[in-house]
């Protein structure tokens, strides 16, 4: 996954300065999503006219510093990742298609006109802090030890401009399962007046900036509806037709909905294409990949507006919903309601192994902990 750029840190330049380790087991009944770290993380960092310093793993305790005036902090210039390494059923430790989140956090990180490094050599990096960090993967089905890589500008100036000075670093986290309901079902809030990215925009981008102003919206209909995500909408050109919005998709997580096809010739998975809007997840082209491979279905990527699901629920043609990240994995949804409080319900049955939803869930956990051989399992 080499860029080809020679201004890049290098993973044989690790400096390593490491703390005993705070746990010999990792305490899973105390584990709550994402809010307990490990030991150590890393830091690479550059500075025009410097270049790029040596690759720092270090105590987490020691945190860093960084200057009141960190462009990070007024303008939101930062980019991310979310990433988990699993354990194998055969004791290895592994990631899932590492490859792709290096990828997307470094055209993220260019389309902020961060420094350019060559994000092969993070992924070296990352491993190693693995390595250093091996115990604190957790040994539990469902458990797995979060990887979030993050840049940002650490350039200091009041003025908007380009960014002099990045700052790469990657912590980590053992988690379970991101809902609290672990795999039952959940409604979705569609949002049919906040809109997430719109074209031209960023929204194919992981940068922080997508994502701060999503938790107002989630919030609020969390109060409102209980519902702990909203499904946002991008409104049509003639804006007067609500049901000609376009579905995009969640906060945190892409979309599928299985349909019976009007002609009752068999059924479609489809997902919102990659207009630019939508955020290319690694788990959304896992999932179209087995989907097209399994050959039981139509496979699509395309534009779904709100009043065909309307029409496909009342005709009782929508068969399944899930969202799907590498947080939840895959997530059951069975329906999603509207501001006037009507469902639109796509009855999921967690008992039916045969579901989509369930199959998918399946495969992918079974590449992930290793329980079938897949080239998208890397060890480390
Ligand atoms: N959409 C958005 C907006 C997200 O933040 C995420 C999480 N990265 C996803 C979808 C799912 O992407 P992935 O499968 O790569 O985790």
């Amino acid at each position: 996954i080499s860029t080809g750029t020679s201004d890049t840190f290098r993973h044989t330049d690790i400096e390593k300065r490491l703390t005993s380790p705070s746990h010999s087991s990792v305490d899973l009944e105390s584990v709550r999503f994402g809010q307990t770290f490990t030991d150590h993380l890393l830091t690479v960092e550059h500075a025009e006219g410097h270049g790029w310093g040596r690759p720092q793993i270090r105590p987490f305790a020691e945190g860093f510093t960084i200057h009141p005036a960190s462009t990070v902090l007024h303008y939101g210039m930062c980019c991310f990742e979310g990433m988990k390494a699993y354990l194998g059923v055969d004791g290895r430790g592994r990631l899932f298609r590492p490859d792709m989140n290096m990828q997307r956090l470094h055209r993220s990180s260019r389309r902020l006109h961060l420094a350019d490094y060559d994000p092969g050599e993070l992924l070296e990096c990352l491993k190693e802090l693995l390595r250093v960090e091996r115990q604190w993967l957790p040994e539990r089905e469902g458990y797995s030890l979060y990887i979030r890589p993050y840049m940002f500008s650490s350039s200091h100036s009041i003025g908007i401009s380009r960014p002099t000075r990045s700052t790469i670093a990657v912590i980590l986290s053992p988690v379970g399962p991101y809902f609290a309901t672990g795999l039952t079902p959940i409604k979705l809030f569609l949002d049919e007046r906040n809109v997430r990215a719109w074209p031209g925009g960023v929204g194919d981008c992981k940068v922080g900036s997508n994502y701060a102003p999503t938790i107002l919206p989630q919030t609020t209909a969390q109060q409102l509806h209980g519902t702990p995500q909203v499904l946002y909408t991008m409104p049509s050109k003639d804006s007067s037709d609500a049901d000609a919005a376009l579905i995009s998709e969640s906060g945190a997580m892409n979309v599928f909905f299985l349909l019976d096809k009007e002609d009752g010739s068999g059924q479609q998975l489809i997902t919102p294409p990659l207009d630019g809007t939508i955020l290319p997840g690694v788990t959304r082209d896992s999932v179209l990949q087995l989907a097209r491979h399994w050959w039981d279905c139509d496979v699509l990527e395309a534009h779904i507006t709100v009043g065909a699901l309307k029409r496909a629920a009342a005709e009782g043609r929508l068969r399944e919903i899930f969202g799907c990240g590498t947080a939840c994995i895959v997530q059951p949804i069975d329906g999603l309601v509207r501001a006037d409080g009507q469902v639109l319900a796509a009855p999921f049955d967690a008992s039916s192994i045969t579901s989509m939803t369930a199959r998918m869930t399946r495969a992918l956990t079974d590449i992930q902990y290793a329980r079938v051989p897949s080239d998208w399992s890397v060890p480390f």
